[in-house]
């Protein structure tokens, strides 16, 4: 309701600005016939025809960016589109669903989640049946489980970080369960596969690679700018991901926020800088209640790290969670599995990603 409210009083805006500067009858005529703002706001950015990313921020939730900071990413099939994540709450679902018709001319008809945390899925609610317009919503039934245990205390978390009531108002729509490794698909811009990864990012993390134009999509293992967030993966599995992700040797790469054409290496540098900074403390005797505090080895790239948004709020967590995995490892003498990834081939993509 209220984005139809929303959208009406952008419609009788525009209109009005539209009389005011005595633009052509046609241009209020378009106006009139599809809803849309006679200028719509441009928040999509072409990836290759046929697929577009509007990016989130890199940047921890704040009221600023309205808890938009993972990016959603559309994919055109005709004058339909499937829609990958949907973003942090009802009102920027709907926008997603105006932009996508006013700015592109694609109807929502498929959502995929791509995995279990807030900023990525509370925008379902936007997509319940409405004025005949209905899209399906799909994820793993991992996420699905996850969503039904979590999203209650995620949506008042991101409310609060991002001091915004609405989004603890969001109603929680969960997906079918239907998403599996190893379905593919079809879009104008070529067949996609998807890849779950078990136990990464998250407890189930979703990918989805584009062979023909080499263009991997990865919402929650690739992050950029942004600190990655170790809180319900696995620092073993998310490692082992980038790692299959990385063989692949995408030239396009769209993950969690912009710039995300350089994170699959950085992320992974990331994760490996972590594990030897705790393999270090393990050897130095330092205890696990020591964890938090360790310092970055000399040859990590601290600084950059360090620049990260969200370094100061998680990276003592990320740590902690990492000792975790890694003690036993160590124990039981294992080394630690992080060689360096081979050069990226050529990619083509600087931002938007
Ligand atoms: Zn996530």
């Amino acid at each position: 309701m209220i984005g139809h409210a929303l959208a009406g009083l952008a419609l009788s805006l525009a209109l009005s600005l539209a009389l005011l500067l005595g633009l052509s009858h046609d241009l209020r005529a378009q106006a009139i016939s599809t809803g849309c703002p006679a200028t719509p706001s441009r928040h999509w950015e072409a990836v290759v025809p046929g697929v577009w990313v509007w990016p989130g921020a890199a940047e921890d939730i704040n009221p600023d960016n309205h808890g938009h900071v993972a990016s959603q990413v559309l994919i055109a099939r005709g004058r339909s589109a499937t829609l990958i994540d949907p973003g942090p709450g009802l009102a920027h679902g709907l926008a997603v669903i105006e932009s996508a018709r006013c700015e592109l001319g694609l109807d929502v008809n498929r959502v995929l989640d791509s995995h279990a945390h807030a900023e990525n899925v509370l925008g379902n609610a936007a997509f319940l049946p409405r004025q005949g317009m209905t899209a399906r919503l799909e994820a793993t039934p991992t996420t699905r489980a996850a969503m039904t245990e979590r999203c209650a205390a995620c949506s008042a978390s991101i409310a609060r970080a991002a001091a915004d009531p609405a989004l603890a108002a969001t109603p929680i729509v969960l997906p079918e369960p239907s998403l599996a490794n190893g379905q593919r698909w079809d879009s104008d811009a070529g067949s996609w596969l998807t890849l779950e990864f078990r136990s990464a990012h998250s407890e189930s993390d979703l990918a989805w690679w584009n062979e023909r134009e080499r263009l991997l999509i990865a919402p929650g293992l690739i992050y950029q700018d942004r600190l990655p967030e170790l809180a319900q993966g696995s620092w073993l599995g998310w490692i082992a991901a980038l790692r299959e992700l990385h063989r692949l040797q995408p030239t396009r790469v769209a993950g969690q926020s912009p710039g995300s054409s350089r994170g699959l290496q950085a992320t992974y540098r990331y994760l490996c800088d972590l594990g030897q900074a705790v393999r270090r403390a393990l050897e130095s005797g330092q205890s696990a209640a020591e964890a938090s505090r360790i310092e970055w080895p000399a040859h990590a790239g601290s600084a950059e790290w360090a620049g990260w948004a969200g370094h100061a709020e998680r990276h003592g967590f990320n740590l902690q969670r990492a000792w975790r995995e890694l003690e036993p490892l160590w124990i039981q003498g294992d080394p630690l599995a992080c060689p360096a990834l081979d050069p990226d081939p050529q990619l083509q993509m600087s931002s938007g990603n």
